[in-house]
């Protein structure tokens, strides 16, 4: 190439979605294939959040709300903050990305669990930053040594609770005693998109040091609980300040239209999320007790995924599970080499999966 692109993005890792479903089919002439690899509702969205959406598709010749003042306000009742004080994005991987785009300048550090969500790495890459990646502790987040891991540098840390891809949380207790080591120059970015899952008593969000007038970001997205992962929509808690400077940085019309509306809905409908977190647990019962009588050692989780460690190169698994029509999500990938990461199904869904590498592990 003659132009010069800039050597930072050229040297990104490329970020390895989910295998869709249409691609499997036809590389391997199925019928049927079952997807648990990037963490989707298979119940999908509230039937109020889709009539919202499709009521929605009329008016998509006009520009979306650029300041989503229904959305916010919305979101603000919900989570008793001005709405100010909510900024919206793509998903909430767009927010990683503007978060970076604010703070990150060439050399800065940002810290990070590993493994653990690879887009806070990526951004901080993209923007000539240096990641300072701590490795898991009995896959949970050391956030003793991510505190040891602050210097000088340090603009950014990403909290990612519970964690992706391990499914675990770490206790309001230990992010106590993490805040008090943190100094307030340093943003933290409390990452919750599986928070609606949660059930342990010991979490805490984020939030709580926002209420206590602490500088931090909480992450959240309509993507997992909510359903609507495919229109993209997720949005960002702090103090007005700080979405101010968020706001600088996004596209103008960066929440479209349709999105903001099912999102609305969706919001609206508690009784609809509480049966998805409800169906969420039984599957995730389902799931960990199949593992274990198949004599594999599954990571409980607090979220909508398993990490279970098999014993086995996971690509191979992989591989052999997909021949079966199921597609998960192998640990290689996600630096876990014995180990996949399976998204709660349908109950037929987690079935059909444990069927399947029943037939892998005894063959
Ligand atoms: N954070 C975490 C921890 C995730 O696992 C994901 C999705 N895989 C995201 C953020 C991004 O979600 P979305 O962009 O769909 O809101």
């Amino acid at each position: 190439m003659d132009v010069r692109p800039r050597p930072n993005v050229c040297n990104l890792d490329v970020y390895v979605p989910g295998k869709p479903i249409e691609e499997v089919q036809q590389e391997l002439g199925l019928t049927r294939v079952i997807k648990l690899a990037s963490n989707e509702n298979p119940w999908g969205p509230s039937p109020k959040a889709l009539e919202a959406g499709r009521l929605a598709l009329d008016k998509i010749f006009l520009y979306p709300d650029a300041n989503a003042f229904n959305l916010k306000k919305a979101l603000s009742e919900r989570v008793q903050v001005k709405p100010s004080q909510i900024a919206i994005g793509n998903g909430s991987d767009e927010i990683v990305q503007l978060i970076a785009n604010v703070f990150v300048d060439p050399g800065d550090e940002v810290v990070m669990a590993t493994p653990s969500f690879p887009r806070y790495k990526t951004v901080t890459e993209l923007m000539g930053g240096i990641p300072k990646e701590v490795v898991l502790k009995d896959y949970r987040h050391d956030l003793t040594a991510m505190a040891a891991a602050v210097t000088e540098k340090t603009k950014l840390v990403f909290i990612c609770n519970p964690n992706n891809p391990s499914g675990t949380i770490v206790s309001e207790r230990e992010l106590d005693e993490f805040m008090e080591l943190i100094p307030p120059r340093v943003m933290v970015v409390f990452d919750e998109a599986y928070t609606e899952y949660v059930n342990a008593p010991e979490f805490a969000s984020g939030f709580k040091y926002l209420q206590q007038g602490r500088e931090v970001l909480v992450l959240r997205t309509f993507s997992k609980a909510y359903g609507l992962a495919g229109l993209r929509i997720g949005y960002a808690i702090g103090s007005p300040e700080m979405i101010d400077l968020l706001n600088r940085v996004r596209g103008p019309f960066n929440g479209n239209q349709v999105a903001q509306q099912a999102a609305g809905a969706a919001l609206a409908d508690q009784d609809y999320l509480e049966q998805v977190v409800a169906n969420n647990y039984q599957g995730l019962n389902q799931l960990s007790e199949g593992l274990s009588k198949l004599g594999c050692s599954p990571v409980p989780s607090q979220t909508n995924f398993i990490l279970v460690e098999v014993g086995r190169p996971s690509e191979e698994l992989f591989v052999g599970l997909m021949r079966k029509g199921i597609i998960v999500r192998p640990g290689h990938l996600l630096g876990h080499p014995e180990a996949l990461r399976v998204s709660v199904g349908t109950g037929e869904e987690n079935e059909q999966f444990l069927l399947a590498l029943a037939d892998i592990l005894n063959a």
